[in-house]
């Protein structure tokens, strides 16, 4: 296997969600690793180490234009080399490897230990990147670890129901293809919670009106048309690429490691603003909204008259799916876990909803401490997803 293209990158990581789903599985049902599995997840390590590199980015060629660009990928690395760690010293082990890599591990593992001592959770509710999964800076090569399923698992089954939110599309390149949890764990989330997947794969949606979902679904097919030419292909590949979600759709035009140049970029805005005007001429159904680094195109909503009065954020999300789904927040203790602002809507609606939640947030940002702090007084905060991520298996071996 050679990896000459990013695209070949990228087909390669993806390639291991069937092999990290089996390594999963495996090992919860407890019948140990998959050593076939295992091998696929090696050749991968060493197909990527094969790529030639200029310090920590690899070199890789766009399909499209031939043109060599340099990329970082140390999620996907870093990810790969985890699992391989995991499964071949054991999770006694891994768990003193994640200690030495990350700051203060023991010391907020025992704080957070202490902070769910005695309490059983009743309903868990997560955002995904960079909360329990370690943040990726390509959001179509993001796929979840092995451990990281594993670990979490542990974690669902003491819960009456675990919840994944994120603002990420449900499927077509959705957090179901990108996720390796086995069946039966957790309730999957996407576009903020405005589509999900049950633990028996059943699917339900946050409605839309039809004309809306039609102008929304022109949009996408024109955007799918552009990134296959040459000129724009790379837009597919950087950051948060092409999402295509339920009442929005997301397309990056930077990443965080500035990829593309000012003008490119710049140029790339305008192309999309003009594809907009030409599927909402008298701006009525759409609103686009750019962060520097993504272009968010969203549907207005349809009863404000006003446009873009609110946005659809995860508390909303949270209420539609606590109706659907009968979660139930209102009873027992609730844990909320986010890593950013886009998280709070969330945290505000499971206080609303039940006094008695809890929350642990992955930051280190002061403003975004104190405004958690304020809203849920009974919360506390930890550096990485990792250290979350093993403080909830921590918690769930005491009861198991
Ligand atoms: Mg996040």
């Amino acid at each position: 296997m050679e990896i000459k293209t990013l695209k070949q990158f990228a087909d390669q990581i993806n390639n291991t969600v069937p092999a990290r789903r089996k390594l999963a599985h495996t090992h919860l049902a407890g019948k140990g690793t998959d050593k076939e599995a295992l091998a696929v997840l090696k050749q991968t390590i060493d197909a990527i180490n094969d790529i030639p590199r200029n310090g920590n980015k690899l070199r890789l060629q766009l399909e499209q234009s031939g043109e060599i660009m340099e990329t970082e990928a140390n999620y996907e690395i870093d990810e790969l080399n985890k699992d391989f760690y995991f499964f071949r010293e054991g999770e006694k082990q891994f768990i003193n490897y994640l200690a030495g890599i990350h700051e203060d591990f023991d010391d907020q593992l025992i704080e957070g230990l202490r902070f769910l001592n005695g309490i059983e959770i009743t309903n868990f509710i997560t955002d995904r990147d960079g909360t329990v999964n370690n943040y990726c800076a390509r959001y179509n090569t993001s796929v979840q670890s092995a451990y990281n399923a594993i670990f979490l698992s542990h974690f669902s089954y003491t819960v009456k129901n675990a919840v994944l939110v994120t603002s990420a599309p449900l499927k077509n390149k959705g957090v179901t293809d990108i996720s390796v949890f086995p069946d039966n764990t957790f309730i999957l989330a996407g576009s903020k919670g405005r589509e999900y997947m049950d633990l028996h794969g059943n699917e339900g949606n946050f409605p839309i009106n039809q004309q809306q979902q039609e102008i929304l679904n022109t949009l996408s097919e024109k955007l799918h048309d552009l990134i296959q030419q040459p000129d724009y292909a790379i837009f597919f590949r950087i950051g948060s690429g092409l999402q295509i979600k339920f009442g929005q759709i997301t397309i990056a035009r930077q990443d965080i490691n500035n990829t593309i140049t000012k003008d490119q970029s710049e140029h790339f805005l305008e192309k999309i603003r003009s594809i907009v005007k030409e599927v909402d001429p008298q701006d009525q159904h759409l609103r686009i909204e750019d962060t520097g680094l993504d272009i968010e195109i969203t549907l207005t909503t349809p009863l404000d008259g006003s446009k873009g009065v609110k946005d659809y954020d995860k508390g909303d999300g949270i209420s539609f799916l606590n109706d659907s789904l009968s979660l139930e927040l209102e009873k027992g203790n609730n844990l909320v876990c986010g890593d950013t602002e886009s998280d709070i809507p969330m945290l505000e609606k499971c206080m609303e909803i039940n006094p008695q939640t809890k929350a642990i947030f992955v930051t280190t940002d002061n403003e975004l401490i104190n405004s958690v702090s304020h809203i849920c007084p009974n919360s506390i905060f930890v550096n990485t997803p990792d250290i979350l991520i093993t403080l909830l298996n921590q918690k769930a071996k005491e009861k198991l």
